[in-house]
């Protein structure tokens, strides 16, 4: 049962660079690439977002590891670790991009414009808020 583009990647019903794939997630270069060597990885159970997903250790390892052969592959000094859940999410299957960086290497504030805080008080009542949610 194929519901969007990544189910259909999973399944083999669509071509995908496959960089690694088991029991928990499958790994793939995102066809357009913020810099080459741009990795998706997929939980093979479809959830859409981090929220939904029941096992969140298993898929997490996955991404760990990924970072890591991101950085020693490519012999790049870093990588950028990211996911969007539903807003700016292109595919509603959950994935994590592992974006290979280098210094100077041209991606600086260009994902998201930065704001501040009014204040200290301001910024630790959001703290608050979110410290509350995590029990
Ligand atoms: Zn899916």
């Amino acid at each position: 049962m194929s519901t969007d583009l990544f189910c259909e990647i999973i399944a083999g019903e669509r071509p995908a660079t496959m960089v690694h794939s088991d029991e928990v997630a499958v790994s793939f270069l995102d066809v357009r690439p913020v810099f080459k060597g741009h990795v998706l990885v997929v939980p093979r159970i479809h959830v859409e977002t981090l929220a939904d997903l029941a096992d969140v250790g298993p898929f997490f390892e996955r991404v760990q590891a990924m970072a890591r052969a991101v950085e020693e592959g490519l012999q790049v000094a870093g990588t950028f670790v990211a996911m969007n859940n539903r807003v700016s999410q292109s595919v509603p299957h959950l994935h994590v991009h592992i974006v290979p960086r280098n210094k100077k290497d041209g991606l600086r504030g260009f994902f998201w414009p930065r704001t501040t805080y009014d204040s200290t008080e301001e910024a630790e009542s959001y703290a608050e808020l979110i410290g509350k949610s995590l029990s």
